[in-house]
Formats: structure tokens, C-alpha cells, sequence
């Protein structure tokens, strides 16, 4: 075992010391596309003892450019990416504990996912999303890594609550979502990705063998193709900011949190249940089969009725493809999900 990470434990920033802080560490992944497939990859060839890894989508071919570990095989079975990634790491080193969780990280679980956890990096393509693991982290003060790319331009920042700015310090509206370029509208080109999952893994190993002083305290941008580095100093925690220095947490208040969302660029909407829900696939698909196509695995099921094709999660979570209406989503949701 000690040979698996002999180059790392010779390195001053590590040491033996350090690699055993490693292994009792638990990283929480949020979100297992680009940047948390590399995240996820670095942090088990590094020997971070356990690794939670959510995500709420399955892989398919469009991923395979950019996502590292997953494979042909994975996007033909079309699995879920926690599942995938879970079992690719498994392959990579046995000596870690992996939790994949198929899930949509929202209001109504994120503290839960959170539990025990040393550090979050965020895998995430939206702000949504970050504005909720920035809430939940500052308000149980853990440490969190945002980090994003799109194009061949990316950023990254650490927060450390109360001791840095936080994300809401430095972003207080979320972008529009109209003029903000996504990977879906603009594209993405890998090697923006590796450079924004190594700074976020970097900051990582950091913040857990406990070596705050070598942080980067800014918030770092580059561009790959124009050749931009830059490094902008974000300032101390905000006084005024409603999350770090208020503690409105308002991405945690379920009143003001939507259960329907508009997957941007995807033709496709997600729709949350109304309460938490255990379907049982094999009832399901014997219910849907009058009305069109069903698949299931233990993952998942797949519906398809006329243009749309409806993919069910057991906790009754839906991604509906083939419109951006929520109307639409929530009637067709209604008519053969229920609830
Ligand atoms: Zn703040």
C-alpha cells in the first residue's frame, strides 16, 4: 500500500503524515460530469479514504469527450453517473470506500448529503446548485471548492466559511441564465476541464492534510485558447452578504425553491415529486405498457410516448425529454408518474 503512494509521500507538501490524513478524509462529490469525473479519478488515485459521489443523470455518448473514466459501455447501458464512476473507481483502488448516490441535490437533501463530510467540490453545471452548496456548507462551516468551465474558459475558488468570501460575497445574483454562455450552448473543450478539477483537487489535498497557509485565496481564471491567467483577489467575508454574513440560507427554504427546472440546452426538463417516494419499476412498467415503450434496469426506467421519452428515477424523480415547457413536463409527469 505504501508503495501505491510512494511518489506522493515523498513529496514535502504530503509526507506520510499527510497521506494518512487522506486516507480518514471523506470528500463529497456534487455532481459527476467533467469536472467531477477528474475530481473523482484524482482523489482516488491519491488515496482519499472515502468518496460520496452525487449525481442526478446517466452517461450518454455526448459525455464521453470530455467525462474521463466513463466508457462506450457505460452510455450503452445509459448509466446512472455516480454508478458508473463508482464502479470505475473500484477498478482503480479497492483500498477506498466509494458511495455513489443517484440523486438531485436540492434543498430537501443537501445537509444530509453533507453529513461527516471534510470537503466538497463542486462538479456542478449550474448556480443554482453552487448557491445551494455555498448555503449549506457556510452554514455547517465546511469547505467547500467551486469550480466551472465552459468553452475553453474556467474559474475556481475555495471558501472557507467565515474565514474567506463565499461565493454569494463575490456572485450575489445568479447570472442571467439567458446570457450565460453553457457547456450545452458554447461547448467545451477538455483540457479547460483538467485545468479546473486540478486546482479544485489541489485546494482539496490542501484543505485536508491541513495546509491552509498554501491556499490561493483569489479567484483564479484561465483561458486555454486566449492564454488568460488571472487571479483576482475576491476580499474578506462580506458583511451585507445574506449568506456568510446575514445567514438568510435561502437556497436551504424549500417555500422558494422550485420542484420543476428547464435542463438548459437539453430539450429536456427535470420534475422533483411532491414527496418523497420509493416506485416500485416492475408496478410501473406494468402500468405504462398500454401507453408506449418501457425499459427498466434497478436504476432506472425509460418511457417513451409519442416525441417525448420520460426517465424515472426510484425516488420518482423525472427527467422529461423533448420539450423546455414545464407545463408540458408537469402534465405529461401527472398523467403517468401521478403524484
Ligand atoms: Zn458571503
Amino acid at each position: 500500500m505504501n508503495d501505491r503512494y510512494s511518489r506522493q509521500i515523498l513529496f514535502d507538501g504530503i509526507n506520510e503524515k499527510g497521506q494518512k490524513r487522506l486516507q480518514g478524509s471523506l470528500a463529497l462529490i456534487i455532481g459527476c460530469g467533467a469536472l467531477g469525473t477528474a475530481q473523482v479519478e484524482s482523489l482516488a488515485r491519491a488515496g482519499v479514504g472515502q468518496l460520496r459521489i452525487v449525481d442526478r443523470d446517466f452517461v450518454e455518448f455526448s459525455n464521453l469527450q470530455r467525462q474521463t473514466m466513463f466508457t462506450e459501455s457505460d452510455a450503452v447501458e445509459r448509466l446512472p453517473k455516480a454508478i458508473a464512476a463508482g464502479n470505475h473507481v473500484a477498478q482503480i483502488n479497492s483500498a477506498i470506500q466509494v458511495e455513489p448516490i443517484v440523486v438531485d441535490v436540492n434543498f430537501s437533501n443537501v445537509e444530509r448529503l453533507l453529513e461527516g463530510v471534510d470537503v466538497v467540490l463542486d462538479g456542478t453545471d449550474n448556480f443554482s446548485t453552487r448557491y445551494l452548496i455555498n448555503d449549506a456548507c457556510v452554514k455547517h462551516k465546511i469547505n467547500w471548492v467551486y469550480g466551472a468551465a465552459v468553452s475553453s474558459y474556467g474559474v475556481s475558488m475555495t471558501v472557507r466559511p467565515h474565514e474567506t468570501a463565499c461565493l454569494r460575497c463575490v456572485f450575489e445574483e445568479t447570472p442571467d441564465a439567458a446570457s450565460a454562455p453553457t457547456c450545452d450552448t458554447a461547448g467545451v473543450i477538455m483540457p479547460i476541464i483538467n485545468i479546473v478539477a486540478a486546482v479544485q483537487v489541489t485546494e482539496s489535498l490542501k484543505l485536508l492534510t491541513g495546509q491552509v497557509g498554501d491556499l490561493h485565496n483569489s479567484l483564479m481564471q484561465f483561458d486555454v485558447w486566449k492564454n488568460e491567467w488571472r487571479s483576482i483577489n475576491p476580499g474578506p467575508p462580506r458583511e451585507d452578504c445574506p449568506t456568510c454574513g446575514i445567514g438568510l440560507f435561502e437556497s436551504l427554504n424549500p417555500e422558494t425553491n422550485e420542484v420543476a427546472a428547464v435542463l438548459c440546452g437539453r430539450d429536456a426538463v427535470q420534475i422533483l415529486p411532491a414527496k418523497t417516494t420509493a416506485l416500485d419499476f416492475k408496478d410501473l412498467a406494468s402500468r405504462l405498457a398500454n401507453s408506449g415503450a418501457v425499459k427498466f434496469n434497478e436504476y432506472l426506467l425509460r418511457f417513451e410516448t409519442g416525441p417525448f421519452e420520460l426517465t424515472v428515477f426510484p425516488d420518482a424523480r423525472s427527467i422529461i425529454r423533448g420539450t423546455n415547457e414545464i407545463a408540458v413536463a408537469r402534465s405529461l409527469y401527472a398523467k403517468y408518474i401521478g403524484n
